[in-house]
């Protein structure tokens, strides 16, 4: 019986200490088991840390962002081979039966199950998951910075293809952490004229060496009035309320204003988004198809995320260092 070590919670915004727990002997026949190497840390771990959400089950052992070597694999994989580098992100499994998975968006699946959610995740030496969702490493990505790009590089990815930007599109990201300086890269190597807006004003040339075009400091919300009718899409990526209606005013006709951070709500004025047929949208990480493209996305345009490694023995010091808002720009834990 496999022993994984790893590093768990006992209740909400508590201590992570060691933890072990048993995998059974045998794989399902569609599993992967990983052993771990790298794991970065989102801020979505410390909000389940937390119970920020009112979902978590503890012990909790979070992490979602897996890098490592495949150990071993279930009878009916074929995809991956032992001793391959892989990937795995939020997602653990899903049912690959319904619409959503027949139709190629298996992040979509109502049953979609959670790798770090009901069952311990990746701040670990090893973790199992459905094959569907693990994905090889190809050339050019490297390795002990790839984990990022499994939550947050997918989740800032997929709305490109979602909302088909193109490459006249002016895109304003707002957030310049984890997520929003993936996304700089993404959208200015997609060919975006790119915009960063922040509440960190010393955030401005390392936004502007992602890629970001223009850097609006977001301490002043008048600026913000003078941008009225100025973006494509507006991609959000903190979990805080916004002068809403200030974004939808700075889209264009037809604009969008797409959320990824997990905002406590949206509190908007419906006239702007009418007469000029704004919208408002938000998702969820990316299909097993969109990270692959965003693998390779990322590989030929040489788009890595900004990391400060620790050891996993430090991943209190680590959570705290998040928790500060000081990461530059993703932390990723080394496991092994
Ligand atoms: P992060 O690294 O902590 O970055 C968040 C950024 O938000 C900060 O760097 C900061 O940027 C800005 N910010 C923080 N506090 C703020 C405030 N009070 N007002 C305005 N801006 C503030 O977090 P992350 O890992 O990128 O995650 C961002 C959000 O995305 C979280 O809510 C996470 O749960 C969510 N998430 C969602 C998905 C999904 O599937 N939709 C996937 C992953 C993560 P500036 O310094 O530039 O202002
Ligand atoms: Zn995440």
């Amino acid at each position: 019986m496999p022993t994984v070590h790893a590093y768990a919670a006992n209740q909400a915004s508590g201590r992570l200490d060691p933890f072990e727990y048993d995998l059974p002997d045998a794989l399902q026949h569609d599993e992967v088991e990983i052993d771990i190497r790298y794991c970065g840390i989102c801020h979505s771990d410390l909000s389940v840390l937390d119970d920020e959400w009112g979902v978590s089950q503890y012990p909790l052992v979070p992490g979602h962002e897996v890098v490592g070597t495949v150990a071993a694999v279930g009878e009916h994989v074929t995809h991956v081979q032992v001793g391959q580098w892989v990937g795995v992100g939020w997602f653990s499994r899903s049912c690959l039966i319904c619409d959503q998975c027949m139709g190629g968006n298996h992040n979509l699946c109502p049953s979609a199950e959670g790798i770090m959610m009901g069952r311990p995740g990746g701040f670990a030496d090893k973790v199992r998951a459905q094959s569907h969702w693990v994905t090889p490493l190809p050339e050019g990505i490297g390795r002990a910075d790839a984990g990022p790009l499994f939550c947050g590089g997918i989740t800032v990815f997929n709305p490109i293809i979602q909302n088909n930007i193109r490459p006249t599109h002016r895109v304003g990201v707002i957030g310049i952490g984890g997520l929003g300086h993936m996304a700089l890269q993404f959208l200015s190597a997609w060919g975006c004229e790119v915009t960063a807006f922040s509440t960190t004003p010393d955030k401005e040339a390392e936004a502007r060496a992602f890629g970001a075009h223009h850097f609006v400091s977001t301490r002043d919300e008048a600026v913000l009035e003078k941008l009225a009718g100025s973006f494509d899409m507006i991609l959000d990526t903190v979990n805080v309320d916004l002068p809403w209606d200030l974004y939808i005013q700075a889209l264009s006709p037809k604009g969008k204003l797409h959320l990824v951070g997990a905002a406590p709500q949206v509190t908007a004025t419906v006239f702007p988004m009418l007469a000029s047929q704004r919208s408002v949208g938000a998702s969820p990480l990316g299909s097993p198809a969109t990270i692959r493209e965003m693998l390779r996305f990322a590989a030929r345009h040489g788009i890595a995320p900004r990391t400060e490694h620790f050891p996993l023995a430090q991943v209190n010091e680590a959570m705290e260092h998040l928790k500060a808002g000081k990461p530059r720009y993703r932390i990723v834990l080394d496991v092994a």
